[in-house]
């Protein structure tokens, strides 16, 4: 587990959670809200764990006491993490939140309550917490952690104090691959670039687990220009397996068609994502005109924001690949 202050960019944000600590003026909730990937869950932990530190310097933990190393493990009574069972956090969770906040803690000076993936609350449980925070008892901090804030009540919202955590610049990630993982400054912008602004899932690709996954996703385009209903059918189902999976292909996917764009219009290569596969996209770029690629890239946006809200991931990569398959070329 990190110390704040090892935490790789995020400066204001992490900041403001140092002040807080040092201040002793911490407030009863809080909202890490930003994209997948940047370091919210990781802050988060590492904030916790500050606030529960016996003897924490200049608002970060120490790391050593008792207290952070029963955080670090996972098994310090006053610290709770709650995500969710399945597909949702079901009222049941809630419930067990509110049975255990109004006591006092038991070793140190408060009682933290981490919510990942707050937005997975269901109706129930989303009404029921919004109670406790309405009235927070004494010494306890509510941390919510969500990529998707919007999809969260607005009276929830308007309880807690929310930090942002935007995508990461890439010179702060290849900065912080190159010092983390010791990997040339080349293969550090090829990462950086394809990551998105997400630190997670540059490291990802750096310890080598994603660029497979990614190449597959990338020959799906091809795949698809060329073939049937039956077989885009197919491949629909394979790349719907997971959520996480899908959505990863349809951001693969848009990042490939984005070069494919870029190849056509500006014809350089130095502004690829892509930059390691710079002969594959000419080849390819030249199967499509610039209108019918934008149109590509916003059906894949259209599709992602639908799985998000929980349209049926399978249902909805079937009538995207559909529409990408079978000779469409401009
Ligand atoms: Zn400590």
């Amino acid at each position: 587990m990190k110390l704040l202050q090892e935490i790789v960019g995020h400066k204001q944000s992490v900041k403001i959670l140092f002040k807080a600590v040092a201040g002793g003026r911490v407030a009863h909730a809080y909202l890490f809200a930003g994209p997948e990937g940047v370091g919210k869950e990781t802050t988060a932990l590492s904030f916790a764990r500050a606030l529960l530190c016996s003897s924490p310097t200049g608002g970060d933990a120490c790391g050593v006491c008792r207290e952070c190393r029963q955080v670090s493990g996972g098994n310090h009574p006053d610290f709770s993490l709650v995500e969710p069972s399945g597909s949702s956090i079901k009222i049941e969770q809630v419930r067990e939140i509110q049975r255990r906040a109004p006591y006092r803690p038991y070793q140190g000076g408060r009682k933290v309550f981490l919510i990942r993936q707050a937005e997975a609350m269901t109706a129930e449980a989303a009404n029921c917490i919004l109670k406790t925070l309405e009235e927070p008892p004494a010494d306890t901090v509510f941390i919510l952690v969500s990529a998707r804030p919007q999809l969260l009540l607005p009276t929830i919202l308007s309880r807690c104090q929310a930090i942002y955590f935007k995508g990461m610049a890439a010179s702060e990630i290849i900065h912080g691959l190159v010092t983390l993982k010791g990997i040339s400054g080349e293969e550090a912008r090829l990462y950086a670039s394809l990551a998105g602004g997400s630190m997670g899932r540059a490291l990802s690709y750096a310890s080598g687990s994603l660029l497979s996954d990614r190449d597959e996703a990338n020959a799906l385009a091809g795949a698809l220009r060329q073939c049937g209903p039956l077989e885009a059918v197919e491949m629909a189902e394979k790349a719907s397996e997971s959520k996480p999976r899908a959505l990863f292909t349809l951001d693969t996917l848009a990042c490939w068609y984005r070069d494919l764009m870029v190849c056509r219009e500006a014809g350089d290569a130095g502004c690829l994502y892509n930059t390691d596969r710079v002969d594959s996209i000419k080849k390819e770029a030249g199967q499509y005109d610039t209108a019918r690629i934008l149109e590509i890239i916003e059906e894949i946006e259209s599709t992602r924001r639908k799985i998000e809200v929980n349209a049926n991931t399978r249902l909805a990569l079937e009538t995207l690949f559909l529409h990408l398959s079978g000779g469409s070329a401009g």
